[in-house]
């Protein structure tokens, strides 16, 4: 008998049930085709969206940053760990977001778990989108404030929940995904916003999978709704499709101040390294630069989705680069998974509890930095195997 015999007897159940798994080492860096436990493959579950994560330019900035600050910071921020680097960061980011300030965190998750709790208290209310990402959800529990939930984008749902308990609450906020990363589907901003209006609450848009992507060379959901200085708390994350790691929120400067005082990431834990905060700005510049990058992005994504529609997959209702290919079964998706990995190409399999049972799929994440020949390998491996499974005719 071990005090831990409780967390074998889980771990059991997890392999009872055909869910325990080994994590897959990549022994190389994170590209269109990486050395996967010491196989070649097509790597398409990555959020390097925009290739910038090895971008030339991006490594030698961090490089340089290294060089003159170091390896870490040594603090937090509220000490000594605001470093000029990371000042420089977050107007560079304002700039690109076109929105006042920009507070920078050391994750996305992060950011969620610092600024909800930081802006709202008991006597407010939070009204959430049911599918919205786990940090939102934690976040939401570790703060003070009552919660509600709505159907997902729907409109009607969010109005009731409003009409019903609006009066109750000091201050709402409505969050919601800028793009809800399992679909790929955009949230409805634009009537977010106007019920917002109506009802006089404050809005919160995790633009995890919209910043990089969507928008003006990726200036994200609400630069493509045209939406500017209309969402109170907009989060990005700097992990994804900058390439490198972070968190921010966009927001009026009168928000930021706030959140210096009072976002315990920022007051409890250590600021992002300079390699990092240097990689960031490079990234950033790199799409004020030119839209050549997430041009190509979108060139891939509606060259893949189409390849794969003529295969006859299902691909679902994204309206971003993210391309869910509908299979249903649990088992059968889990099986896809793995025969296409044998066959070259690494695309992850989401089952329950990440999706609704019989919403089995794989989530074939697109990027700029795919050739053409590996998506073209990929479409014929996606072909080869579906048919042999019986998924295609
Ligand atoms: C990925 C993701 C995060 C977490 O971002 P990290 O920077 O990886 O911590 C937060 N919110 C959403 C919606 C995400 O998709």
């Amino acid at each position: 008998m071990s005090k831990l015999d409780y967390i074998e007897q889980q771990i059991q159940e997890l392999k009872d049930g055909g869910v325990y798994r080994v994590l897959p080492v990549n022994y190389g860096a994170c590209t269109n085709v990486i050395d996967l436990n010491h196989s070649q493959v097509v790597n398409l579950s990555s959020n390097n969206y925009l290739g910038l994560a090895n971008h030339p330019q991006v490594k030698k900035a961090a490089i340089k940053a290294v060089k003159k600050y170091g390896a870490g910071t040594g603090s937090v921020r509220t000490i000594v760990g605001n470093q000029d680097i990371l000042e420089e960061s977050e107007e560079v980011l304002a700039e690109f977001k076109r929105e006042e300030a920009v507070t920078v965190f050391q994750s996305g998750l992060n950011c969620n778990i610092g600024t909800i709790q930081a802006i709202v208290n008991k006597g407010d209310l939070i009204v959430s989108d049911e599918l919205n990402h786990a940090s939102i959800i934690d976040g939401v529990r570790l703060s003070k404030a009552d919660k509600a939930v709505f159907k997902h984008s729907d409109m009607k749902d969010l109005e009731k929940v409003l009409k019903e308990k609006r009066d109750q609450y000091a201050n709402v906020l409505i969050i919601t995904d800028g793009v809800f990363s399992m679909d790929g589907d955009l949230a409805k901003l634009p009537d977010i916003v106007k019920l917002a209006k109506k009802y006089n609450c404050l809005t919160y848009v995790d633009d995890a999978h919209g910043s990089g992507v969507l928008g003006e060379s990726g200036r994200g959901t609400v630069d493509h709704y045209g939406l500017h200085g209309e969402v109170d708390f907009i989060i990005g994350t700097l992990s994804k499709a900058i390439g490198v790691i972070g968190g921010y929120v966009a927001s009026s400067k009168i928000v930021k101040e706030w959140l210096l005082h009072r976002a315990r990431p920022i007051l409890f834990s250590t600021a992002l390294p300079p390699a990092a905060v240097g990689a960031i700005i490079a990234s950033v510049h790199l799409l004020m630069e030119s839209t050549e990058y997430t041009d190509r992005l979108w060139e891939n994504a509606n060259y893949f989705k189409a390849g794969l529609a003529k295969l006859g997959f299902d691909t679902g209702h994204s309206e971003t680069p993210i391309t869910p290919v509908m299979i249903g079964d649990e088992a059968k998706t889990m099986e896809f998974s793995k025969a296409l990995l044998e066959n070259g190409v690494f695309v992850s399999g989401i089952v329950f509890p990440t999706v609704a049972k019989g919403k089995g799929r794989l989530r074939c994440m697109i990027s700029a930095s795919h050739e053409k020949t590996d998506l073209d390998f990929a479409i014929d491996v996606f072909g080869r195997v579906g048919k042999e499974m019986g998924l295609i005719k």
